[in-house]
């Protein structure tokens, strides 16, 4: 669980399949222990106290470029650095397989027949593929990896 300010972090953790949920507004207690099985994720030093109080794991990320911090998680969690793609980037769900007739309304023509690997989003709807944003998400996996 990470606090809202990290948003793009969570997205790229999203991206390497990992589950991570955005707090949705200012850190609070009771939307932070809501999740006690978590790690709350923060920049925040000032509210260390109120965390120990609260109980909960958490971890102080550097106020970096989310790349460093991104780098950090990596080696922290053990996440294998791999483009996953199998969780919503928007929502975190979980995303399922569909095939590509069952895309054919939903996309841009193109989009139905150059796409690959379509999946969809059970909770908001979205349907993700395999296209020309693949080669420029490596990119910046690879680049965030030179940086660690
Ligand atoms: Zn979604």
């Amino acid at each position: 669980m990470l606090e809202a300010d990290l948003h793009r972090l969570a997205h790229w953790l999203r991206l390497l399949g990992q589950d991570a949920i955005l707090l949705p507004g200012d850190i609070n207690k009771a939307d932070v222990i809501k999740h006690p099985e978590r790690v709350f994720i923060t920049t925040s030093r000032k509210l260390e106290e109120h965390f120990k109080a609260w109980g909960i794991d958490y971890l102080i990320l550097p106020k970096e470029d989310w790349k460093v911090q991104l780098c950090l998680l990596i080696k922290y969690f053990q996440i294998e650095p791999v483009l996953k793609l199998d969780r919503c980037y928007h929502c975190n769900e979980r995303l399922l397989s569909i095939s590509r007739e069952e895309v054919k309304e939903r996309v841009p023509k193109k989009v139905y027949l150059y796409g690959r690997n379509f999946t969809l989003c059970p909770y908001c709807g979205k349907v993700y593929w395999r296209g020309s944003h693949y080669p420029k998400l490596r990119r910046t996996l690879r680049e965030v990896l030179g940086s660690c």
